[in-house]
C-alpha cells in the first residue's frame, strides 16, 4: 500500500485492557477488602490509579481512543446489571445498605444469600454473573459508574469511549429469576430495557462521550429470526433518539453472519467487526452488503484472545480491502485484551529467541497503533515495526520448536486404526468385568485428593530450594500412602492415588511435554479475583518421559485395589492453554493425543488396569455456531480415541467431565469410545443420567452423588436415593457410584465423611437389589 491509498485517519482503539495492575494489585485490594484489612476508600483509590495508569499506557503507546468502564471489581455483567437495576429481590437490602458490600454479596453470596450463578463468557475461560430476570423485573437506570470512570479519562485529557455490554446481549445472557417459570424469556423485556438504555446514553453525552460502544457478542451466536428482529428493534429505537452520543455497535468472538446485515442497515453510527482467521467470513459478508456507507468501521485485525505476535503484512492487506468497504477505518484488536496477560516483556525465562513471537495486552497494543499509522501515513512510515515483525513470524515458522520432524512424522503416520480399539465396546466390556472382578455399582473417586496447604508448601520448598527433589518425592509418597490406606479404610472398589504432585491438571502435564512454555507472570482473570497463568503451547508436542507412571505404580504397590491411572486429554489440554495459531487445531490435538497414548500405555505396561482420561473441556470448546461444531467433534473425538485406544481389551478407559448440559453431545461422548464415564449430576438430580438414557447411550457411567462445589456432607440416605434414582434410567450392571468431580478443593475431614457414606449408600443400595 502507498501513501496515496492510505485512509484521511486510522484511530487505534482498544474495547478493553487487563483489570489487575501489573502484580494483580487489584484482586491483592479487593480480597484485602473481603477481609477488612483495606478500608472502602483505598480500594477505590486502588482501582483508581489502576484505572489511570492503564489509560496513560494506552495513550503513550499511541491509542487514540481509550476504553473506559470496562474496569470491574468482578465482572462487567454484573456491573451491567447495577447500571440497568436488575438487582435480584434477595440482593436488595444488601445494595441499599452498601452500594459496594450489596456487589460483592451478588457476586460471592453470603452466609444467607445465594450469589448470581456462573458461567463462562463465550467460548472464553472468562466467567460472568448470569443476570437473573422476570415478567415483574422493573429496570432503572444507575448510569454512576459509567459516568464517573468517562470523566475520569476526559479529565486526564484523553479521548474516550463508555463500553456497554448491549441491551440485546444482556438479555440474551441473562435467565429466568429462581422464583419465574423456566420457559420465561428474557428477551421480552426489551422494550422495557431500552429507555434505560437511553437515558445512561443520555447522561454520558452530557458527560462528554462522543462515542459510545455497545457490545453485542451474542450476536456471532446462532440467532432465531425473532432475536434478530430484538437486535433490529432495539438499534432503530436507539438511534432514533435525540440526545445521544454516536453508537458503535461491536461484536467479536466469531463472524456476524445473519446479524451482519441487520446492524448494517440499523441508524447507528459504526460497526466493529472481527476480522481474525475464525472470522475472516465477516470480509466477504461486509461486501456483499455493500459495506457501511457513512458509518465507521472498526476492523479488529489483531486477534484479543491469543498471545502471538500479529501478521503485519497480512493485517494491513485486510486494512487496505476494507478502506473501500466504509467511510472511516480504525484499529483495534478482535475483543476486550481482558482474555491476554499484560507484558510478555516480563517473562524472563522464556528465551529471547521465543520471547520474540509473543504479544500479550501492551504489545498487541503497540501493533494496533502501527497498523493504524500504517494505514494512516502510509507503510513506509512503519517500516522498521514491519521489517521486525517479519523477522519475528520468520523465527518462529522456522525453529525447531514449532517443528520437530520426528514428531511430525509420527503424526502423519497416524491410521484410522490407529484410533479404534481392536474390539467393540461390548466384548470389552465383557472381558473387563471378568478381569477386575469388581461389585455391582462399584465405587470410585475421580481423581484428585485435598490439595493441602502443605502440599502447597511443599511445591514452593521445592521451587525455592528449601528441599530437594527426593525430600519432595518422599512428601508425595506419604500423602499418596495415606489416601490408599483411607481408600481402603473407606471401602472403596476403584483406588486413585489422589494426585497430590499436581499443582493443576492442565499446568502439570504441560511443564513435562516439550513444546510448551509455562510464564511467571501470564495471569488472566478467570472470574473474580481468581486469576489463572495458562500454560502456552508453542511448538510441536513431544512426551520426553513418563509424567503419571512412577506415582501411579507407587500406589498400586501400596494395595491390591485396582489403582486407576489419571490424565488429562487433548481437548482440555488445548482448551485451557494459549494454544499455537500457526496450524489447524486438530493437528495439535493430535500431536498431544500421542503423547498421551505414550503415557497410557506405559500405565498399561506397568500394571494399570483401569486408565481415566479427563476432558471437562469437551463441551465447553464447541464452536459457538452450530455449522462449525461438526468439524470440531470429528478431531476432538479423534485425538481422545488415539490416545486411548493403543490399550488391550481388559484395560479398562474412563473418562470424566464436569458439567451438565450434555443432550447436545451424546453423540459426541459415545464416540469416544471409552468404557465408562463420570458427570457432575448431584445438583440436578440425576438428569444427565435421564440424558444419556434418552439417548440410548450404551455403556457403564457414574452420574456424581456428592455435590463437591459445597463443603455439605451428604448423608449415606441421600446418596442412596440418588443411586436409587439413577438406577431409574440407567441398569445396575452399568452404574457406577462416584462424587461429581475431584475432591481437590475440599477438606480432608469432609472428604472422609462423605466418601464413607457414598460407600454405605452404595452398599445398602447393592443390598436392596439382591433382595429384589
Ligand atoms: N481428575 C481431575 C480431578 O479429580 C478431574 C478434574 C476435572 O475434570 N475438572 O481433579
Ligand atoms: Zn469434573
Amino acid at each position: 500500500m502507498t501513501t496515496e491509498t492510505a485512509a484521511a485517519a486510522a484511530w487505534a482503539t482498544v474495547y478493553g485492557y487487563p483489570r489487575q495492575g501489573p502484580d494483580r494489585e487489584l484482586k491483592k485490594a479487593i480480597e484485602g477488602y473481603w477481609k477488612g484489612r483495606v478500608s472502602a476508600d483505598t480500594l477505590k483509590a486502588v482501582a483508581a490509579g489502576l484505572r489511570r495508569t492503564s489509560w496513560q499506557e494506552l495513550a503513550a503507546a499511541g491509542i487514540h481512543e481509550v476504553p473506559t468502564g470496562d474496569f470491574s471489581y468482578y465482572d462487567h455483567v454484573l456491573d451491567t446489571t447495577v447500571m440497568v437495576g436488575a438487582i435480584p429481590a434477595r440482593h436488595r437490602a444488601a445494595v441499599e445498605t452498601d452500594a459496594l458490600d450489596g456487589y460483592f454479596a451478588m457476586a460471592r453470596g453470603t452466609q444467607d444469600v445465594a450469589p448470581l450463578e456462573m458461567t463462562k463468557w463465550f467460548d472464553t475461560n472468562y466467567h460472568y454473573l448470569v443476570p437473573e430476570l422476570g415478567p415483574d423485573t422493573v429496570f432503572t437506570a444507575d448510569p454512576a459508574k459509567q459516568v464517573a470512570e468517562l470523566k475520569e479519562a476526559l479529565a486526564l485529557g484523553l479521548t474516550a469511549r463508555p463500553v456497554l455490554v448491549g441491551p440485546v446481549t444482556y438479555l440474551l445472557l441473562a435467565k429466568p429469576a429462581p422464583d419465574v417459570p423456566a420457559d420465561f424469556d428474557p428477551l421480552t423485556l426489551l422494550d422495557r430495557l431500552l429507555p434505560v438504555y437511553a437515558e445512561v446514553l443520555a447522561d454520558l453525552r452530557a458527560a462528554g462521550a462522543e462515542w459510545v460502544q455497545l457490545d453485542e457478542p451474542a450476536l456471532v451466536q446462532d440467532r432465531t429470526p425473532a432475536e434478530l428482529n430484538a437486535a433490529t428493534r432495539a438499534y432503530r429505537d436507539l438511534g432514533a433518539l435525540t440526545e445521544r452520543p454516536k453508537l458503535l455497535v461491536a461484536s467479536y468472538f466469531d463472524r456476524l453472519g445473519d446479524a451482519l446485515p441487520v446492524l448494517a442497515k440499523a441508524p447507528v453510527d459504526g460497526l466493529a467487526l472481527d476480522f481474525t482467521e475464525s472470522a475472516a467470513a465477516n470480509l466477504d459478508a461486509l461486501a456483499a452488503v455493500g459495506g457501511l456507507p457513512g458509518k465507521r468501521l472498526i476492523a479488529g485485525v489483531v486477534n484479543g484472545r491469543n498471545i502471538w505476535v500479529n501478521d503485519m503484512a497480512r493485517s494491513l492487506a485486510t486494512l487496505g480491502t476494507l478502506l473501500g468497504l466504509a467511510d472511516r477505518v480504525d484499529v483495534a484488536a478482535s475483543c476486550s485484551l481482558l482474555h491476554v496477560p499484560l507484558d510478555s516483556r516480563r517473562e524472563g525465562d522464556i528465551e529471547p529467541q521465543i520471547l520474540r513471537w509473543l504479544a500479550f495486552a501492551k504489545q498487541k497494543t503497540a501493533e494496533i497503533a502501527a497498523l493504524a499509522k500504517g494505514l494512516a501515513q502510509g507503510t513506509d512510515t512503519i517500516a522498521a515495526e514491519l521489517a521486525t515483525n517479519r523477522a519475528d513470524l520468520a523465527s518462529r515458522a522456522n525453529s525447531p520448536i514449532t517443528r520437530d520432524p520426528a514428531v511430525r512424522a509420527r503424526a502423519a503416520a497416524v491410521t484410522d486404526a490407529d484410533t479404534r480399539r481392536s474390539q467393540s465396546y461390548a466384548d470389552r466390556a465383557a472381558a473387563q468385568r471378568a478381569h477386575l472382578g469388581l461389585p455391582l455399582l462399584p465405587t470410585t473417586t475421580i481423581g484428585s485428593f485435598p490439595q493441602t496447604g502443605d502440599l502447597r508448601t511443599a511445591r514452593a520448598d521445592l521451587r525455592a530450594g528449601r528441599i530437594d527433589t527426593a525430600g519432595y518425592e518422599e512428601r508425595i509418597k506419604a500423602e499418596i500412602g495415606e489416601a490408599i490406606s483411607f481408600q481402603e479404610e473407606a471401602g472403596l472398589d476403584v483406588l486413585v492415588h489422589g494426585e497430590a504432585e499436581r499443582n493443576d491438571m492442565v499446568q502439570y502435564f504441560a511443564e513435562q511435554l516439550t513444546g510448551y512454555l509455562a510464564t511467571q507472570h501470564g495471569w488472566v482473570q478467570s472470574y473474580g479475583t481468581r486469576y489463572v497463568r495458562p500454560p502456552i503451547l508453542a511448538g510441536d508436542i513431544s512426551r520426553p518421559e513418563p509424567m503419571t507412571v512412577p506415582w501411579t505404580t507407587y500406589a498400586q504397590s501400596l494395595t491390591s485395589h485396582p489403582v486407576k491411572g489419571m490424565l488429562t486429554g487433548p481437548v482440555t489440554m488445548l482448551a485451557w492453554s494459549f494454544v499455537r495459531d500457526d496450524q489447524p487445531l486438530g493437528d495439535t490435538a493430535r500431536q498431544v493425543a500421542l503423547a498421551l497414548r505414550d503415557e497410557v500405555n506405559d500405565l498399561e505396561t506397568g500394571g494399570t488396569s483401569i486408565i481415566q482420561v479427563d476432558e471437562p473441556a469437551l463441551r465447553e470448546t464447541l464452536p459457538l455456531r452450530a455449522a462449525d461444531r461438526p468439524a470440531y467433534l470429528v478431531w476432538a473425538t479423534e485425538a481422545f480415541r488415539l490416545s486411548t485406544s493403543g490399550v488391550r481389551p481388559v484395560t479398562q478407559i474412563h473418562t470424566h467431565m464436569c458439567y451438565a448440559e450434555f443432550g447436545d453431545i451424546v453423540q459426541a461422548i459415545d464416540d469416544l469410545d471409552a468404557d465408562v464415564i463420570s458427570l457432575e449430576a448431584a445438583r440436578s438430580h440425576m438428569q444427565v443420567a435421564r440424558e444419556l438414557a434418552a439417548h440410548g447411550y450404551p455403556r457403564e457411567a457414574g452420574p456424581g452423588v456428592y455435590d463437591i462445589h459445597s463443603p455439605r456432607i451428604p448423608s449415606a440416605e441421600e446418596a442412596a436415593e440418588l443411586l436409587r434414582t439413577g438406577l431409574k434410567a440407567i441398569p445396575a450392571e452399568r452404574l457406577w457410584v462416584n462424587p461429581d468431580c475431584g475432591l481437590k478443593t475440599r477438606g480432608w475431614s469432609e472428604t472422609r465423611s462423605s466418601l464413607e457414606n457414598l460407600v454405605t449408600a452404595a452398599r445398602t443400595v447393592r443390598e436392596e437389589l439382591s433382595s429384589s
